[in-house]
């Protein structure tokens, strides 16, 4: 890896970020708070929330066996894939490379902040391969973007062909593990320590049920985390959103349930789906959705929207040609799905 001055861009590298008054004194015994012109009433809500949201990641910490030093929190996933072309990029100059087909939040944010988004497509069976990656990027390249599972296709990325990656790359390598929870395969968060130039994300919205607090984790080298956190909004992540999450933490095997019967509704789903006539191929899944190659995708999206029933439609995307992406609902709801389908 690039020292992370080199990585870093030169503004960045030398901001001073903004002080909160809450940054300032985080002490405990303190009772009379007349240092941020917060309103007196309406407690607990007149109260900025902690900036640096400790309580949450010691939490998190046990949970996912990283310690708060190596984890930012962002409202959605989204911030912290936001936050690394600004922290890294040099608008105009500098450019990225990602997978392809993949999630579409990397090409927007790219655009949004005037770096060029270099796609590599995946092989025939959606898969990686190391050599075509580090080949599309050059001197200016700062990211390369992975997702695993990846998203719409749901299957998980060869983790070797992974690890070759972040071990061959000079730059910052960051894997979106949105999915994880649901996957075969483990996380690379036990690559952490060794692997200084690994962004991992991962995020509140999909196995714990909870996309509507937006609550997105980074987890990276303790140096790459303390410019995330001077760049980020000082209290990017609010109040109700820190409880909610604490909440659900206090349960953490909870969402163990969640994704065995998610895992099992979807192993029956697939299996009837690949029965259906309108069903040509149907892509292994390690995630809660699966990517399926029907007869006509335009007209079946359609049909389906007629009954009140929503798929994503994929068919616009390289490698995706008449292609629905269907998740995973409950028994009832894929129930729903399957006799509209047989009426198709
Ligand atoms: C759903 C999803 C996310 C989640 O984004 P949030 O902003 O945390 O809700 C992130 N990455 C991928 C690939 C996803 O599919």
């Amino acid at each position: 890896m690039l020292p992370l001055e080199q990585l870093v861009r030169k503004n960045i590298w030398s901001l001073a970020p903004y002080s909160s008054a809450r940054d300032e004194y985080s002490g405990k015994e303190a009772h009379v708070f007349l240092d941020a012109n917060e309103n007196p009433y309406n407690a607990p809500f007149n109260r900025y929330p902690d900036p640096l949201q400790r309580e949450l990641k010691a939490m998190l910490e046990k949970v996912k066996g990283v310690p708060t030093e190596n984890i930012f929190l962002g409202n959605g996933s989204d911030e912290a894939i936001d936050l690394p072309y600004r922290i890294f990029c040099e608008p105009g100059r500098d450019n990225v490379v990602s997978i392809a087909p993949t999630y579409g939040m990397y090409q927007v944010c790219a655009d949004i902040n005037d770096i060029e988004c270099r796609q590599v497509l995946l092989d025939d069976h959606f898969q990686l391969h190391a050599n075509t990656v580090l080949n599309a990027c050059d001197k200016y390249t700062k990211i390369i973007w992975l997702c695993s599972p990846n998203n719409p296709t749901g299957n998980s990325l060869d983790r070797d062909e992974m690890l070759k990656i972040i071990e061959s790359f000079e730059g910052i390598v960051i894997v979106d593990e949105a999915y994880i929870d649901f996957a075969q395969q483990l996380s690379l968060r036990r690559e952490l320590p060794t692997h200084p130039n690994l962004i991992i994300l991962q995020t509140m919205s999909k196995a714990w049920g909870s996309a509507a607090i937006r609550l997105g984790m980074a987890f990276a080298s303790k140096e790459i985390i303390a410019i995330y956190n001077k760049v980020k909004y000082p209290y990017n992540v609010n109040l109700l959103t820190q409880q909610q999450a604490i909440e659900m933490l206090k349960d953490p095997y909870e969402i163990d349930k969640y994704v065995r019967q998610l895992l099992q509704e979807r192993n029956i789903l697939m299996q009837s789906f690949s029965e259906l006539r309108i069903c040509e191929q149907i892509f292994p899944s390690d995630a809660n959705f699966f990517l399926t190659r029907v007869t006509d995708a335009k007209h079946i999206y359609d049909y389906l929207v007629d009954k009140g029933i929503i798929v994503r439609n994929r068919s616009r995307i390289q490698l995706c040609q008449n292609c629905l992406r269907i998740t995973i609902g409950t028994r009832t709801e894929n129930n729903e799905l399957l006799s509209a389908l047989r009426q198709y």
